[in-house]
């Protein structure tokens, strides 16, 4: 018995997306948002060719492509600018280019596209806890005192995610003692030597890696940042840091004179407003993502936030909202839904798990290691399984057999 309306918690980029999905296989679905208009948190992120290919076939890709970089690599250089690896984000040969887009150009059109469909999106509703559940619907609150009724609940509500708390009432996400502290500048600041290819990850054994990654279809901007080791703080605390821009300037120049000139160039002129801080917070494994009576449900960041090395994590969150838009609108339809959303999770786990490995071969092949090393380490990844899935193709495979 698969759901017939459906409530989304949460209108960030997984459930904006989701809503287009469950839209074109003429599912009715309403988007509940705690803030009171669209999220405009400043930031780009980067898109690989298996999220492209969704946002593709929902018809947003067309919309956002001019307004984003295009690149095909990642480069990673020493401390003393060798270029030593590179890492493939995109190719012709996977029907896309990487792009990196602002969230908030992402954000506004998935936004605009979502009501073009005349799908509702109420804002202004902070989702606060299931009141119950059964076979068929499941009811909820929210923090203004009203209710509501559905026959399928998604929580798409991030990594802090309220709806988790209804399948895992004690777990909280888990931090992993790193954040990243970014800027944007102009990329005429950096004085980009002839043939120094971005985007670019500077590593620096003492201190860290540099990265600067260019945005803006031009690539006139590129957004800087700095990952580093960091003790927890709390909510509060976060923003405290995130608000004290001198420190985070600070942050950024840390150290600055061990490295490559591009780098002092590029934290020569910080404009405070351009600054963003990330604490890398990760989602511990988890045994289902949806309930036993199978009404309500997670994705995205609220399933599995994945640290950022292979820059898989809105990608992954993409994915998650596609294949369960397909189970959604019927495959696998001889098995219960209560099956199907099993399988889903067993499926897009076993995904996530692989690229949680990738992520470990990347982090160990930045560590620092001396130049006559060859153990074969640096050989180009194989990314095919990753960029290049038929997703559609993928999810009648799952139920085949
Ligand atoms: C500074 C920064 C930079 C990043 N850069 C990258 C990058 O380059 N590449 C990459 O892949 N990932 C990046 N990420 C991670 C990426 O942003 C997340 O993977 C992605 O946003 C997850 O999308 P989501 O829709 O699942 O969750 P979110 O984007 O967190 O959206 C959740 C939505 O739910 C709403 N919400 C939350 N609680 C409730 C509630 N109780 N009721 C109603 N609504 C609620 C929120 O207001 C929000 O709109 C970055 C993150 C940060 C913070």
């Amino acid at each position: 018995m698969s759901p017939t309306n459906i409530a989304i918690i949460g209108a960030g980029l997984s459930g904006l997306t989701l809503a287009l999905a469950l839209h074109r296989n003429s599912i009715p679905c309403t988007v509940y948002e705690a803030r009171m208009a669209p999220l405009d948190i400043g930031g780009a992120i980067m898109l690989s060719p298996n999220a492209l290919r969704i946002l593709d076939t929902l018809g947003a890709y067309a919309r956002i492509r001019s307004q984003a970089y295009e690149f095909d690599h990642l480069f990673f250089r020493s401390a003393k600018n060798e270029l030593v690896d590179s890492y493939e984000f995109g190719s012709e040969r996977y029907g896309y280019h990487g792009l990196r887009v602002y969230r908030n150009v992402l954000i506004r059109e998935l936004s605009a596209m979502v009501t073009e469909r005349e799908i509702p999106i109420q804002y202004g509703k902070k989702f606060l806890h299931v009141v119950s559940e059964n076979e068929s619907s499941v009811t909820w609150a929210f923090d203004d005192g009203t209710t509501e009724m559905a026959s399928c609940l998604i929580g798409a509500d991030g990594i802090h995610s309220r709806v988790r708390k209804y399948l895992y009432p004690e777990m909280e996400p888990t931090f992993t003692n790193a954040m990243g502290v970014t800027a944007t500048v102009p990329t005429a600041q950096l004085r980009v030597p002839d043939g120094y290819e971005l985007p670019v990850t500077i590593m620096n054994p003492n201190h860290g890696a540099f990265v600067i990654a260019p945005q803006l279809s031009d690539g006139s901007e590129v957004l800087i940042g700095r990952q580093k080791r960091a003790p927890q703080l709390d909510r509060d605390g976060w923003d405290r840091l995130l608000s004290d821009k001198q420190w985070c300037i600070d942050f950024l120049r840390d150290g600055v004179n061990d490295f490559p000139e591009i780098v002092q160039h590029a934290v020569s002129d910080i404009d405070p407003h351009k600054i963003n801080l990330w604490p890398f917070y990760v989602v511990p494994k988890l045994d289902r993502w949806s309930s036993r009576l199978g009404r309500v449900a997670i994705l995205g960041d609220a399933a599995h936030a994945i640290p950022p090395s292979a820059g898989q994590g809105i990608n992954q969150a993409f994915e998650d909202v596609y294949t369960l838009s397909l189970i959604m609108a019927g495959a696998g339809t001889e098995m219960s839904f209560n099956i199907g959303l099993t399988i889903w999770q067993q499926r897009r786990q076993e995904r996530v798990d692989k690229i949680l490995q990738l992520n470990a071969q990347i982090d160990k092949r930045r560590m620092p290691r001396s130049a006559d090393m060859d153990d074969g380490s640096h050989a180009p990844f194989d990314l095919q399984w990753l960029y290049a899935p038929d997703f559609d193709a993928m999810v009648v495979e799952w139920f085949d057999f």
